[in-house]
Formats: C-alpha cells, sequence, structure tokens
C-alpha cells in the first residue's frame, strides 16, 4: 500500500498550497481529488469563473466606458451566454494547466476519486466507476472545501432554478434574473447581471447585507448598484416559489410576488464532509458541515489531521484558504515558519467592487477607540477625471491616540488591488503621517490614500515632532 509523509483531500487553494509546500521541503505527499481535473471549488466553479466572468461582463458590456459615452454604449451587441462562457473555458484550462505544472514540478503525486478514512493512517479512495485503492499516511490535511446548500423548498432543476455551482452552465442570459441570498456570491453576481442588462432583484431576509463591512461603505454601495437598475429587497423572506416552465415566481412573506425568467440560489454553503468516513477517526463537524481547528497551527483535535479551507468556516476565501493550507503543511511537517499577520483584505467582486482592510467605523465605536475619518472620492483624482469614474471612494479610519491607521475602506473601480497598500499599513502598524510624507504616482487611484490620509490629518492634533522648535516660532 502507497505511504506518504503528507495526504491531502481537496485539490482546492488550501490543498494546493499545502501540497506545494510539502513538495519544497522534499517530503512525500498525494493530493486526492473526487472530481477528475484539480483546482477544487476555486478553479472549477467559484472564484476564477466568477471573476473571469465578471472581466468578461465589464469589457463586452463597455462598462468601464459609459460615463464617456452613454449608458445604451455597448462595446459588442446581443451578448449570449456563448460570450461569456468562451473566455471563462480557457482561463480555467490555463489555470489547471499552471496547477498540474506546479505539481508536476514539486513532485506532488495525484489520485482521483473520493476519499474517505478507513483508520486513523488509512484512506479508501472510490471512483465513480466503483475502483477503489487504500493509501496510507503520517499525516493528513481535510481541504474539502464546501458544497452548494440546496434546502427542500427550492425546486432546483439545473436550467432556470439554479444554485451557483450550475449558473454558470446557463445555456442563454436571461432577461430578469432573481437572486435569492445578498452574501457574497449572491451580491457578486446580481450585480454582475445587472451590469449586462439584465433585470436583477436581489431578495434577503435581514434587514442588511454584507455586515462584516463599514455600514458608511454598504450605504454608498447600496447608492450605486440602485442606480445601476438593481432592484435589492431587504427584510424579504421567501415563502414559496414556484417554477411554471416558461417563468419562476417567488412569493415573499409580506405577500409581493417577484417574477423571473431565472433564479440563482446563493443563500449558504455546507462544509464537504458528510463522505469522508469521519467516524472512523473521531472527528465530529458543526451542524453546517464544518470541522474545528486550532486556528494557529490548523490541526483538528485528532493532531495528526490538519483542516483548512472553506471546511473550517470563516473568512472562506480562496486567500486566506491558500495562507491557511500552506502554514498547515509547515506544522504538519515540522518546519517552523512566520505567524500570520494581523490583518488581511475583503475582496467582494460586484460592480462597483469593494474591498475592505482593518477595523469598520462601527467596531471602532464598539471598541471605543477614538478616531478620526479621512475620506477620498475617486472623482477627485485626475486618474479618476481620466477614467471617467463617477463614482468611488476610499475611507480612512485613524486613531486618535497612536495616529495609526486601524481601517481602510474602498469602494469603486480598483479597490480589490488598491487594498494592499492599506494591508501593508496596517500589518507594518504604519500611521496616517506615511500618506502626508509620501510622494504616490501621479496620475492613480493610489493617490486616494494621499487625499484621505491628509484629510483625516488636517483634522487631527498636530504631533509635536511637526511643531517648531521653542524659542523659532515665527512672531
Ligand atoms: C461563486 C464563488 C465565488 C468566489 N469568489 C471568491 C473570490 O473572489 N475571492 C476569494 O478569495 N474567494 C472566493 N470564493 C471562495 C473560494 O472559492 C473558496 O474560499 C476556496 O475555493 C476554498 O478553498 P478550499 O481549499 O477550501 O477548497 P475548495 O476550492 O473548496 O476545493 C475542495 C476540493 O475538495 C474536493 N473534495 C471534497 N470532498 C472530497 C472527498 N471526500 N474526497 C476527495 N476530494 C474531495 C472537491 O472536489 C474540491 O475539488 C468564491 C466562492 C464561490 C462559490
Amino acid at each position: 500500500m502507497p505511504h506518504y509523509d503528507l495526504i491531502i483531500i481537496g485539490s482546492g487553494p488550501s490543498g494546493r498550497a499545502a501540497a506545494i509546500q510539502a513538495g519544497k521541503l522534499k517530503q512525500s505527499v498525494l493530493v486526492i481529488d473526487r472530481k477528475d481535473r484539480l483546482g477544487g471549488v476555486s478553479v472549477h466553479t467559484g472564484t476564477i469563473p466568477s471573476k473571469t466572468l465578471r472581466e468578461t461582463v465589464l469589457n463586452l458590456s463597455g462598462w468601464r466606458e459609459r460615463s464617456f459615452y452613454g449608458q445604451s454604449y455597448r462595446v459588442k451587441d446581443d451578448i449570449g451566454a456563448g460570450d461569456l462562457k468562451a473566455r471563462l473555458h480557457m482561463t480555467l484550462d490555463h489555470e489547471v494547466d499552471v496547477l498540474e505544472h506546479q505539481f508536476n514540478r514539486n513532485h506532488v503525486d495525484t489520485l482521483h476519486g473520493m476519499a474517505k478514512f478507513v483508520g486513523a493512517n488509512e484512506l479508501e479512495v472510490a471512483t465513480d466507476a466503483g475502483d477503489t485503492t487504500r493509501v496510507t499516511g503520517d499525516k493528513f490535511l481535510i481541504a474539502t472545501g464546501t458544497k452548494t446548500f440546496r434546502p427542500d423548498y427550492v425546486p432546483f432543476n439545473g436550467t432556470t432554478v439554479v444554485d451557483s455551482d450550475e449558473f454558470l452552465e446557463m445555456a442563454e442570459i436571461p432577461r430578469s434574473l432573481v437572486v435569492i441570498g445578498a452574501g457574497v456570491i449572491g451580491v457578486e453576481y446580481a450585480t454582475m447581471f445587472a451590469a449586462l442588462d439584465v433585470h436583477v432583484t436581489l431578495i434577503e431576509p435581514r434587514q442588511s447585507f454584507l455586515d462584516f463591512i463599514d455600514k458608511g461603505l454598504i450605504a454608498d454601495f447600496t447608492h450605486q448598484i440602485k442606480e445601476n437598475g438593481l432592484d435589492l429587497r431587504l427584510g424579504s423572506k421567501v415563502e414559496k416559489i414556484d417554477d411554471s416552465g416558461d417563468h419562476v415566481e417567488v412569493t415573499l412573506d409580506n405577500g409581493r410576488h417577484v417574477r423571473a425568467e431565472m433564479l440563482l440560489f446563493a443563500a449558504g454553503r455546507m462544509g464537504a464532509t458528510d463522505k469522508l468516513g469521519l467516524d472512523a477517526v473521531g472527528l465530529e463537524t458543526d451542524h453546517r458541515g464544518r470541522l474545528e481547528v486550532d486556528r494557529k497551527s490548523y490541526q483538528t483535535k485528532v493532531p495528526h489531521i490538519y483542516a483548512t479551507g472553506d471546511v473550517i468556516g470563516h473568512p472562506s476565501l480562496a486567500s486566506t484558504s491558500l495562507q491557511q493550507g500552506r502554514v498547515a503543511a509547515c506544522h504538519a511537517l515540522d518546519t517552523p515558519t512566520l505567524a500570520e499577520s494581523a490583518w488581511f483584505p475583503y475582496g467582494i467582486y460586484s460592480v462597483p467592487e469593494i474591498s475592505t482592510c482593518g477595523m469598520s467605523e462601527e467596531e471602532m465605536q464598539e471598541r471605543e477607540i477614538p478616531y478620526e475619518v479621512g475620506v477620498a472620492r475617486f472623482r477627485e483624482t485626475s486618474r479618476g477625471h481620466i477614467m471617467g469614474l463617477e463614482h468611488g471612494m476610499l475611507k480612512m479610519l485613524v486613531s486618535l491616540k497612536t495616529r495609526r491607521v486601524l481601517g481602510v475602506q474602498i469602494v469603486g473601480e480598483g479597490a480589490t488591488e488598491l487594498i494592499h497598500i492599506a494591508q501593508a499599513v496596517l500589518n507594518l502598524k504604519g500611521t496616517v503621517d506615511y500618506f502626508v510624507q509620501n510622494t504616490f504616482n501621479y496620475p492613480t487611484l493610489a493617490e486616494a490614500y494621499k487625499i484621505a490620509g491628509l484629510d483625516a490629518f488636517n483634522r487631527m492634533p498636530i504631533p509635536e515632532e511637526f511643531k517648531a522648535p521653542k524659542g523659532k516660532k515665527k512672531k
């Protein structure tokens, strides 16, 4: 029976990062995935497809040019599902090629099939055809991610009533779309299709959405998406969903009805742990199929079994999964590594995009940290003028006591790239003075940092070291 130093179940971002790290440490490593193509949810149904789709939508619709040439401006008329899928498949193929190449270069073995524990150090791997293989390992990493949550009251049919995995398979772009669930996935797809001029209704049972983001930013974002034609229904619970064949009708608890050609159910995902045979190793999951781990080492309560990525819950991002996988592999293979930094960015690739790092204004208030706010609007920057940006803002939260930047929130073009400046300053414990002292490329959107920094700085007490030395005051 083949034996490995580390066996990883799942080839998504956390499994991939762990495998490459193990390969670099010259350890024997095996990655098992039930899908015949490597890459996980991230490559095949999640991050990469949705972001490729977004890029295609913005390019073909001429979205970025509309403030100059008018709302009816299009780069391509009659955009069809085929146009959206063509680029998708090219990108995915390329992603898989790169991953396979990385595995080959780092001597990572792979095995196709569904893995389940049959003993503390042994897995059985079964293919769809019914063939089984057994493998043993010293250490294991569960990186099985999540699968879509499909409640019984939703009449999924794979074509007009779909989950987020099936959504990308659409045969035609619907003229109207109802999205249930204003979490990150729901908001991203809803705003993307609104940018394609599809009539989109986004339904959310709670009175608010994306609650982990600064409320001021969400207010700005909500204004923009409504202006883009999206019908946002907060505080609306779904009572029932009827699929009549030619349209889908959603009845809300307030008695109102929403009709659309297509329904996307995007309200939650479940940890993919039910087929792992966790009983055999004495592990249990929570009600959403997620595993609990030590958040520093990523060990489960069975010390030789680790878990990373979406299967351990929040923050459930490809970005954080990559980081967790690498850290877990180092720990499992007794290799010291640097502790993770305090702050990581959140990126929401909606239209417009949102990205944040550090605290929101509400968190600063909860923690009773006295603060000043600096704001920059993209339309105040020369780069913003050149790009025709009418919206977009950057908000910087600065501690009045220490002058440290404790949070940056951005909505608008390039937010997910721009945020990394904030991330560096936050994690390096930088102050607002950094933005005042440093020169920024001009014209850039990054200049918004300078403007927001100056905005906060000018309203804060002047630091002692900036004051003129005693006796040299101007008369
Ligand atoms: C629509 C959508 C958009 C997203 N957009 C972003 C984004 O923009 N940015 C971002 O950072 N994150 C994004 N995410 C989240 C991101 O995709 C996940 O955080 C990431 O994929 C989690 O990685 P993972 O390592 O947990 O594994 P996953 O990518 O979830 O992959 C797990 C793999 O394990 C395999 N597997 C499961 N069970 C078994 C088993 N028993 N045996 C063998 N193999 C098994 C599965 O087949 C799968 O290939 C998005 C997610 C979705 C759904």
